[in-house]
């Protein structure tokens, strides 16, 4: 139950300026991420509401909570007040209940589209067309930063580095698309186990859990 020290320099000195690490910490206890804060590192990720809200109400209040879990609209509300950055925005829907609460918090709330890049059919997110279709002029209170993807969990590098440049295609693509409040910046791609491929691609935000925590012994 401790961190990884050595791991975290490494990723430090490895991601370099450009590149955001957000430090996976769900499963884990406040006192792992409180580790984690002694050294400076501020950009955490977490993936159930629930979970998060309970750990941000006993950390320091200059943590950046980055929610990287499929998020339900009904429980957008209990994020808004605080959120840093949502990750898995992955429909309209989704999208204009943000909106409406950061309205309600008189906050713009910063998001990321998650494109589904993956051959599984669980994961959440975007095809190419749904993206093309979305229409955010309405919503003043998002701003749209970037794109979010998982690649399949696969040994064939092949399979999953052609995901990423996809992603990152889409990425350049979109980046203007637009109306002008939202400049793409933030392309979050890459985990433990394939954050260096995703670096070559050109990420520019990874998540990273297992490689700091520990493995997590729970289905998630
Ligand atoms: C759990 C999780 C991660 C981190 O996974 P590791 O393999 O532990 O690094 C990254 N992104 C998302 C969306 C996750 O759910």
């Amino acid at each position: 139950m401790s961190v990884n020290k050595e791991m975290y320099q490494q990723l430090l000195a490895e991601l370099g300026q450009r590149v955001i690490l957000v430090a996976v910490s769900k499963t884990k206890p406040v006192e792992d991420i409180r580790e984690l804060y002694e050294l400076g590192h501020r950009d955490f990720g977490e993936n159930y509401v629930q979970e998060l809200a309970d750990k941000a109400a006993e950390l320091p209040k200059d943590i950046r909570w980055h929610f990287i879990g499929h998020l339900q609209s009904n429980k957008v509300k209990y994020l808004a007040p605080f959120v840093h950055l949502v990750h898995g925005v992955d429909s309209a829907g989704l999208l204009k209940e943000i909106d409406k609460q950061a309205a309600k918090n008189k906050r713009v709330i910063d998001c990321l589209l998650q494109v589904h890049i993956a051959r599984e059919e669980t994961k959440f997110g975007f095809d190419e067309n749904e993206l093309k279709q979305l229409n955010v002029a309405d919503l003043q209170h998002i701003q749209l930063r970037g794109l979010m993807g998982m690649a399949s969990f696969s040994d064939d590098e092949m399979i999953v580095r052609n995901e990423f440049r996809f992603l990152k295609k889409l990425f350049d693509q979109y980046t203007n698309k637009f109306d002008g409040r939202h400049v793409f910046d933030v392309l979050s791609m890459g985990m433990s186990g394939d954050y260096a491929i995703a670096l070559e691609e050109g990420s520019s935000m990874v998540r990273i859990g297992s490689l700091l925590f520990g493995e997590r012994n729970t289905g998630h």
